[in-house]
């Protein structure tokens, strides 16, 4: 989609750090980590939010977490714990419209969350 920032990032149009790639999904450095460890991994598809996932669709979103596992596996972070969150919509504080799973990890990380 014109103008997202993530499309352009899925296109290579926009440069980030990408950490994996794959036809369906790529992975990358958020560029303001809120923890040692701050990834997002999102479909190529341009999804707004979960509402946006189609029954069909179900195949891509189960990759999305396991493409998500897989960086938090590489980056060390099994032994310790991580957290994986989906922000939708402006309550949650979702500010890219472009459906992203946070990966989070290398320190404590507290509940309720804020
Ligand atoms: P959310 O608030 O859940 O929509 O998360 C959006 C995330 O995208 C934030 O953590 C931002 O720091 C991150 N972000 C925004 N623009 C970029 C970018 N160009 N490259 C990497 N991360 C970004
Ligand atoms: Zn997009």
């Amino acid at each position: 989609m014109e103008n997202c920032i993530f499309c352009r990032i899925a296109n290579r149009e926009t440069p980030a750090r990408i950490v994996y790639e794959d036809e369906r999904v790529l992975a990358f450095e958020d560029i303001r980590p809120q923890s040692p460890v701050h990834l997002l991994v999102i479909p190529r598809k341009h999804w707004m939010t979960l509402g946006d996932v189609a029954p069909e669709d179900g195949a891509l979103l189960g990759h999305l977490f396991i493409v998500a596992a897989r960086v938090a596996r590489e980056r060390g972070l099994e032994g310790t714990g991580y957290r994986t969150v989906i922000n939708n919509g402006a309550w949650a504080g979702q500010t890219v419209d472009h459906l992203h799973v946070h990966v989070l990890g290398g320190r404590v990380f507290h509940w309720p969350p804020g």
